[in-house]
């Protein structure tokens, strides 16, 4: 109770004084101020009684403020109010202040009470949630790439936080209150018995594909939380790049980087499918065509590697044309393709696709300023080929493809269980080639050449043989392939020029005044090595031997291809007098006068001119005029009846070589030939 006349500031001060307690005067001017109110507002009553109340409010609360709530205290008896208040000491306080008036017994009011309650670290508490809501509200509705949302219990949206429309085209607005199936494509929609269980629990990193409101397809991971019967909320973060990267990735796995084309392991994964299909459907067959270009390490020991992979690319290029969209054209590396025919009818589907292929790779292919041709061999097996696995078939296909290179180039087979057991063989073959050499399996054997002017005995071809010591005698034509193969063709020509060189040195030793000529065949690969000439001459130095009594020949396509990288070889041969022969002419497409370019003395017509009728002599006819004109002299091979010698000798053909004249001799046969003393040119 207060009585009239007395100061209320000061009594209350005194009577309170640890309650953070002032009273103002109707004015705002403080008129009381007690010890707690001191502690809260840093002023001490000195410094404040008589000033305004006011002065203790922080600059930045609105002005008027301590007249609005005096006001209010004193219309309704009691006001609150909440601010920042400075301290003479720069602090801030967070302050609560409670106003009531201060009445006397008249009721006459005289001075408003304030109470101050210090809520400073509430208030910061408060400010510092709210700082971290803003942050998290920033982070939810600012997030690129993701967004926030809730969904109820029927998978309906509930909210979605607005950076939705970035990710999905859509404004939060569109999308409350539809359900998901809205964005998501229709195979990723789970089926409704799903639904309830997978909404039970937490799922971390589900991926989704949704499809944006412009039509384009994002893929999503979301992050959902899911408790029981309350719907569920979650993050949806668009990794739409990383998925492209991923995806990328997987192409990278499952394609060759030089071609594009799909790799092997890709190849495996559509074969097995097409096997299951042909499993379900007995009626479907497929094929798998197995290719070998065949003269593809030339090109890439000749041209560079630039070229080769220029070729290979190109090759890539012409298979696909070949083929249908649904088939599978895969490079299985170096230059090894395979190609996976589904849904043929018969072998016929598979053959015709083959000949396409020969086809197209026999277009030649233009490498930078240079051709080449891309010709390959090609192994067809066929689906309804008895076999235990897929696998298999691309085995098949392989053997197939080895007896289409065996039977000559550029061509095409079809797998037959026959094959298996030549084909083993073949294996046996490559597996002992290695060593038949060192074994001492090779021996050399010599056919005559005669002219065909005096029919006297001109000179011999050199010709490797492989006396295999289970297989007895293997042909030429099948171990070659092989040795080029594993790279032993080397070795063999060098075997056989040492060993011809030999025979030629004895003989000549032992036959005084015959003049022999002999011929030694060499593999492309030997025009590439910088040191033939040199290996050539000390080879002719070490037996005494003229250098014009040797004769070297090259295949017409090997020499066609290799034109620009052999020349400097040829050339080097040429310095030494040796003569090089284009063996097999005629039989690729070397234009007669671009051979003007390497220094050849002379041609030798494949048999195939020879037993030809009808064109066949026509040809020959303008192929030996070029060629007496280029001044290069002329050999027919592969003579073999009488009338084939006729012609040969009525075109002025200038040597003869066939069954008809001798067949390739052993080295003591080949001497009695001389022994014999037959007239020689
Ligand atoms: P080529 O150089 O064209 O050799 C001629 C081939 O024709 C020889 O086959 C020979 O036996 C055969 N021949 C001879 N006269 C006749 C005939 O009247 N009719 C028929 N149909 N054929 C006849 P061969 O010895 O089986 O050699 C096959 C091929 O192997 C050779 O063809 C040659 O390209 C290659 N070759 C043989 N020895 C060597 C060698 O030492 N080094 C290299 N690089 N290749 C060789
Ligand atoms: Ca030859
Ligand atoms: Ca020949």
């Amino acid at each position: 109770m207060i009585a009239p006349g007395y100061q209320p500031g000061e009594a209350l001060g005194a009577m309170l004084p640890d309650h953070p307690l002032l009273v103002v005067d109707l004015g705002g001017q403080v008129i009381g101020w007690s010890a707690g109110a001191e502690r809260v507002c840093g002023y001490q009553a000195g410094q404040i009684v008589g000033r305004s109340f006011a002065t203790c409010y922080a600059p930045d609360e609105p002005r008027g403020r301590l007249r609005d709530e005096i006001e209010e205290a004193l219309r309704s008896g009691y006001a609150e109010g909440e601010g920042w208040m400075l301290r003479p000491d720069g602090g801030r306080v967070w302050v609560r202040r409670t106003l009531a008036p201060l009445r006397d017994l008249g009721q006459q009011v005289h001075g408003i009470a304030v109470m101050l309650c210090d809520l400073t670290t509430r208030r910061r508490a408060e400010l510092d949630l709210r700082e971290r809501e803003e942050r998290f509200r920033e982070m939810v509705e600012g997030t690129a790439g993701g967004f926030f949302y809730s969904m109820d219990d029927q998978g309906r949206f509930r909210y979605l936080s607005p950076s939705v429309r970035d990710v999905l085209g859509y404004t939060a607005d569109e999308l409350v209150g539809r359900p998901l199936d809205l964005v998501a494509r229709p195979e990723e929609r789970e089926p409704p018995g799903d639904a309830p269980s997978a909404l039970d629990r937490p799922r971390a990193g589900r991926a989704l594909r949704v499809v944006r409101k412009d039509g384009e397809i994002v893929h999503l991971e979301v992050v959902e939380n899911a408790p029981q019967g309350t719907g569920s909320v979650g993050y949806a973060r668009d990794v739409s790049r990383q998925k492209e990267l991923e995806e990328q990735l997987t192409h990278t796995a499952l394609h060759d980087p030089l071609t594009g084309l799909p790799n092997r392991a890709l190849f495996w994964d559509r074969l097995r499918h097409a096997t299951r299909l042909a499993e379900r459907a007995p009626e479907r067959q497929f094929a798998v065509l197995m290719l070998d270009l065949d003269r593809f390490k030339a090109v890439n020991d000749t041209l560079g590697h630039l070229a080769g992979d220029q070729l290979l690319l190109g090759v890539a290029r012409r298979l696909e044309r070949c083929v249908r969209p649904g088939d599978t054209v895969s490079r299985f590396g170096g230059d090894e393709f395979a190609i996976l025919l589904d849904g043929i009818r018969d072998a016929s589907d598979a053959t015709r696709v083959a000949r396409r292929i020969t086809r197209a790779l026999g277009e030649p292919f233009r490498l930078g300023r240079e051709y080449a041709f891309g010709l390959g061999s090609i192994g067809i097996a066929l689906s309804h080929t008895p076999h235990e696995r897929p696998e298999e078939l691309v085995r098949f296909a392989d053997l197939a493809m080895y007896r289409a290179k065996a039977l000559g180039r550029g061509r095409h087979e079809v797998f037959d269980h026959r094959m298996r057991a030549g084909i083993d063989a073949r294996l046996q073959l490559e597996r002992d080639l290695p060593r038949a050499l060192e074994r001492g399996e090779f021996r050399v054997e010599y056919q005559p050449i005669l002219s065909v002017k005096t029919g006297g005995l001109w000179g011999f071809e050199a010709l490797a043989r492989w006396h295999h010591p289970v297989r007895g005698l293997v042909s030429p034509a099948e171990f070659i392939p092989l040795a080029e193969q594993t790279g032993e063709m080397i070795a063999i020509d060098l075997y056989v020029l040492r060993e011809a060189c030999r025979q030629l040195q004895g003989w000549q030793a032992r036959h005084p005044g015959t003049s022999i000529n002999m011929s030694v065949n060499l593999s492309g690969e030997h025009l590439l090595r910088h040191d033939l000439a040199e290996q050539v001459r000390d080879l002719l130095r070490e037996h005494g031997l003229p250098a014009l009594s040797l004769r070297l020949e090259v295949n017409e396509s090997v020499l066609a291809e290799r034109a620009d990288a052999s020349r400097q070889v040829l050339q080097q041969l040429h310095g030494l007098d040796v003569h090089l022969q284009v063996d097999d002419f005629g039989t690729g497409r070397t234009p007669l006068r671009s051979l003007q370019q390497v220094p050849v003395r002379a041609l030798k017509l494949d048999p195939s001119l020879v037993t030809r009728n009808g064109d066949g002599a026509g040809l020959m006819e303008a192929m030996v005029k070029v060629a007496h004109s280029l001044d290069m002299s002329v050999v027919a091979e592969g003579v073999e009846t009488q009338e084939q010698m006729d012609r040969v000798r009525l075109l002025q053909v200038d040597y003869a070589q066939g069954y008809l004249l001798s067949e390739p001799l052993t080295a003591e046969m080949a001497e009695r030939v001389i022994a014999r003393g037959l007239p020689v040119n």
